[in-house]
């Protein structure tokens, strides 16, 4: 069965029918159930299960802590371009986005200057990023970025555009771990409303991808949606039930959650659905209780207090330092155009620290067996 069948067997009517049944009794067994199901999760996310933060918090800390321990595994971005010929209206990077600013894409020896920046740092995990312009950047150049970061880091990751299988094997065979792929929304008339132009609004191509990636032997699946795009409460239910989906069919692989906010947007854009502290919060609490072995990550999108509270409630990774620009670290400064301001502008090693302060220890090396739960 592919994953598009279940979203068609659970259209939004269906999940709005869930929360409409939600009862304070609902949420209670909820919090007490081990093998949860959708229906509890969405006890769990809906607005009756405000009062119950606290206990959901507890138990979120003990499956993660169970799971994971004490550790938050560091990691940081590299724009090796911000070309891209889609027009998604939420994005910096986006071909009428009237951004002025520079576009490059980095040749090997940047690449290698950046790599080199952040392992001097301490990194040994990083995400190689790209906008979307298969033709500038084709796979075979985003395949020799991820070979020359090996040179440099035990973990490489990409989030790149959507590619079909045989593309996602070119990369395996360079050495790439991850693949990152946000769906940013499930509906498919918002998601037809915000990207306008290139294979990005294939919304069935790219839905497919994480699996795809799967299939071609990526051992690391990273999955999310952009939050604000849509109604996060009917969205995040239907990440859920993508995330048990690819658990179910791509067993071999660890998946991972991560949770972008829209904030920093194009004056073109509007955020439409605000998701606040509290309702991310509610979010990473709810989706620790219904999927307790998947890595949840959390980006410098966020401010530092707030990330600093997200710690023991259920992050399993963190990103530190971030430049979302190429060349952002050691090559181009600030002359390029960034995709985004991010929140969290401090140092890494003040990162580290306030994790250490936190309890828990940031993980360098051995990252994926943070994120597995093997280690
Ligand atoms: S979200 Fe990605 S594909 Fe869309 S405009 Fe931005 S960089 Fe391009």
């Amino acid at each position: 069965m592919s994953f598009r069948d279940i979203l068609d067997a659970w259209p939004r009517e269906r999940l709005e029918a869930l929360y409409g049944e939600v009862t304070p009794a609902r949420v209670e067994a909820a919090l007490e159930r081990r093998d949860r199901r959708i229906e509890d999760l969405a006890a769990l996310l809906s607005p009756v299960a405000r009062p119950y933060l606290e206990p959901m918090a507890h138990e979120a800390q003990r499956l993660t802590r169970w799971h994971f321990g004490r550790t938050i595994g560091m990691y940081a971005p590299i724009y090796i371009s911000n070309l891209c010929a889609a027009d998604c209206v939420y994005c910096g990077f986006a071909v009428r986005s009237g951004s002025r600013e520079r576009r490059v894409t980095l040749k090997p020896d940047e690449i290698r200057r950046e790599c080199a920046a952040l392992a001097a740092k301490g990194f040994d995990n990083v995400l190689l990023l790209t906008g979307e312009a298969p033709r500038a950047v084709k796979p075979r150049h985003i395949a020799d970025a991820v070979a020359i970061a090996r040179e440099y880091f035990s973990g490489v990751s990409v989030e790149i555009y959507a590619l079909d299988e045989t593309d996602y094997r070119l990369l395996c065979d360079h050495g790439l771990e991850g693949v990152t792929l946000y769906m940013e929304t499930f509906d498919r008339e918002t998601y037809r409303q915000v990207h306008l132009l290139g294979q990005k609004a294939n919304y069935d191509y790219r839905l497919d991808a994480l699996e795809r990636a799967g299939r071609a032997g990526v051992r690391r699946l990273g999955m999310g949606v952009l939050l604000g795009l849509f109604n996060w409460r009917i969205d995040v239910l239907w990440l859920a039930l993508h995330a048990r989906h690819l658990q179910k069919h791509c067993w071999q692989s660890a998946l991972s959650v991560s949770f972008p906010r829209l904030r920093h947007v194009p004056e073109r854009f509007t955020v439409r659905d605000l998701v606040r502290d509290a309702d991310l919060v509610q979010i990473v609490l709810a989706l620790r209780l219904f999927l307790p072995e998947a890595g949840f990550n959390l980006s410098t999108r966020e401010a530092p207090v707030f990330r600093d509270r997200l710690i023991p409630l259920g992050i399993t990774a963190m990103s530190a330092e971030s430049s979302t620009r190429p060349g952002g670290y050691a090559t181009r400064g600030e002359e390029t155009l960034e995709q985004f301001e991010i929140e969290d502008g401090r140092v890494t090693e003040e990162v580290a620290a306030a994790i250490r302060a936190a309890g828990y220890d940031p993980v360098w090396k051995d990252f994926d067996h943070a994120l597995t739960g093997l280690g």
